[in-house]
């Protein structure tokens, strides 16, 4: 996080202040604590984008903080033009067409497919992509975790990436 821009509202939802407010007590959440096994936990790795004194002196009572996100996990598209056998529909695109040639015995699954593939493009493109263009702008962006699908085939992608470039940031 930075002491730039406006914060994005999911960090400062209700869970997300509960979540800061007991590790900055000391305390850790129960959602972590499959990652907490007293050895390097994966939030520390996010340690090097700020002092703690800044988190704090940036955080209010309820847990809301001032601060804007710098690192990006996005995970914009599911297009892909492999189907690995590991992998599944929100993840690949090629997957998506596969279970759409089931027979109609499979049709209740096929119609949950569709619908989770309506709302992660909605997602995609109303969400994420708005987010993290809008934070390249204002200059903030410190790190970036790609995937996908495969994120070299999305033009966005791309997009993305000449924005950084013109901004003097890549
Ligand atoms: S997203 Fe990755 S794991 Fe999934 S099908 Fe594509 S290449 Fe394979």
């Amino acid at each position: 996080m930075a002491n730039c821009g406006a914060p994005q509202p999911v960090h400062n939802g209700d869970s997300v202040k509960q979540v800061r407010k007991k590790i900055l007590a000391g305390e850790v959440p129960s959602a972590c604590r499959i990652c907490d096994r007293g050895e390097l936990a994966y939030r520390q790795h996010f340690d090097k984008f700020a002092s703690w004194e800044e988190i704090e002196s940036a955080t209010s009572q309820d847990g809301a903080t001032s601060m804007a996100p710098v690192s990006y996990d996005h995970r914009f598209t599911n297009l892909c033009n492999l189907e690995c056998k590991m992998c599944g529909p929100v993840a690949s695109t090629k997957w998506v067409s596969k279970i759409n040639k089931l027979s109609d015995n499979h049709l209740a699954f096929k119609e949950s497919v569709n619908a989770e593939q309506a709302m992660l493009k909605s997602l995609y493109k109303d969400t994420t992509l708005t987010e993290l263009s809008q934070a390249v702008e204002q200059n903030r962006v410190r790190e970036i975790y790609w995937c996908g699908g495969e994120p070299l085939m999305w033009p966005e992608h791309w997009k993305i990436l000449n924005q950084l470039v013109a901004s003097g940031e890549s």
